[in-house]
């Protein structure tokens, strides 16, 4: 399966607190003078947990459902 969501940052509203980058079980996200970004989104399992530590909100993991094109044949 070709899985390659990733969360999305919103740095406008980003503190740089740094709770997504430590929280991260798979070590995925580094800070950057900007704020945090995706070290290496390869290795990202998309396990949301970066979204639930944020307090502003910045950083989300959005399912995104897409039925086949004979889902309803
Ligand atoms: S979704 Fe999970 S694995 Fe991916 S960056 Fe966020 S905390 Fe890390
Ligand atoms: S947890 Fe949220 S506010 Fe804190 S560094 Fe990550 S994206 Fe920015």
């Amino acid at each position: 399966m070709n899985f390659e969501a990733q969360p999305i940052i919103n740095l406008d509203r980003c503190t740089k607190c740094g709770l997504c980058v430590s929280g991260c079980p798979e070590n995925a996200l580094e800070m950057t003078d900007q704020g945090p970004k995706l070290r290496q989104p390869s290795i990202c399992t998309y396990c949301t947990d970066c979204e639930a530590l944020c307090p502003t909100g910045a950083i989300r993991t959005p399912l995104t459902v897409t039925w086949g094109s004979n889902y309803l044949s």
